[in-house]
């Protein structure tokens, strides 16, 4: 008897997983089609000075969107469009689109740094560099004009060889960002080792600082540990004012959060832009 019921359960078991990994083509057949089709676009969400509020960059988001709805976000196609290997496409078409977006903001006498999360797989990519070199030089892009987010397991992965990458990235101009700061298994020592300009505290920490007082006191020793060794520090996930006044007295460089705006297209940000000038 019970081996009959075991069966049953192991064949309920592999229903589930092909299920799963039907999803999972499903997804990744529609979004070789978005490609092809246009569905995709960046969004981009304001990033501001913590004390004068004024937008100090934008990151750039990717949005697979049909009438203006999201057909899947990001924590879902991400995944696979790095399981099936397209990432390599779809992060190259994403920092093509970025670069061409600051082209166009630096011909209107906007200069908007702009932030492009970079995966894993992507960076690991033989051709990153050469690619993203060729793509700067295309759209003039110079120093100040383009961040790169990266979290760490991306850089701790590769030892020698990813630092002499990153080192090599720096000194073409291009800002180096540590993304999601503190969901990783990175300890602060390493952080001394990482050639980044700036580290960006996850918003899970951001979520908890006003309402639990470990999170408040470990935020506050990253932000001063971080300053301490000539990195900006930016929080994401700002959602409030009383998070925002933590965040600057703890001395938090910039924010980014909805508190000061969602990720938006670019033709908005411009309206954002000229509303909080105004
Ligand atoms: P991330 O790089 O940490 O981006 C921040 C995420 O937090 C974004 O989600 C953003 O919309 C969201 N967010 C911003 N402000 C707030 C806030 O105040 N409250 C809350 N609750 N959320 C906020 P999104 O756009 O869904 O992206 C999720 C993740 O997907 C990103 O996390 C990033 O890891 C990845 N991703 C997005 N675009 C790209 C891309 O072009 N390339 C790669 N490789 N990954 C991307
Ligand atoms: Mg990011
Ligand atoms: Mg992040
Ligand atoms: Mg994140």
């Amino acid at each position: 008897e019970m081996k009959v019921a075991g069966r049953g359960g192991w064949r309920r078991y592999t229903a589930a997983m092909s299920e799963r990994a039907a999803t999972l083509r499903n997804i990744e057949q529609s979004l070789r089609d978005a490609m092809m089709h246009e569905a995709l676009s960046l969004h981009y969400q304001p990033m501001v000075d913590a004390r004068s509020g004024r937008l100090v960059g934008a990151e750039a988001l990717l949005r697979w969107q049909v009438n203006g709805h999201d057909v899947y976000v990001p924590d879902q196609f991400i995944p696979v469009a790095e399981d099936s290997g397209l990432i390599a496409e779809l992060g190259e078409w994403v920092l093509r689109q970025a670069c061409l977006q600051s082209r166009l903001w630096r011909q209107r006498h906007r200069v908007i740094p702009i932030s492009v999360n970079v995966s894993p797989l992507q960076f690991r990519q033989e051709h990153f560099y050469p690619q993203l070199d060729a793509l700067m030089t295309a759209c003039g892009i110079g120093p100040g004009h383009l961040e790169l987010e990266l979290t760490e397991r991306t850089m701790m992965a590769g030892g020698e060889t990813t630092t002499r990458l990153l080192q090599r990235i720096r000194q073409r101009g291009v800002r180096l960002s540590l993304d999601d700061f503190g969901t990783g298994y990175c300890s602060l020592s390493y952080l001394k080792h990482f050639p980044v300009d700036t580290l960006k505290i996850d918003r899970s920490f951001v979520h908890d600082i006003v309402t639990d007082a470990d999170t408040a006191a470990i935020t506050r020793a990253v932000i001063a540990m971080a300053r301490s060794l000539g990195k900006t520090v930016i929080a994401e996930g700002v959602e409030t004012a009383t998070q925002a006044d933590f965040l600057r007295e703890a001395g938090c460089t910039s924010l980014q959060g909805f508190y000061y705006g969602t990720p938006m297209p670019a033709a908005e940000l411009e309206r954002w832009l000229a509303a909080s000038a105004a």
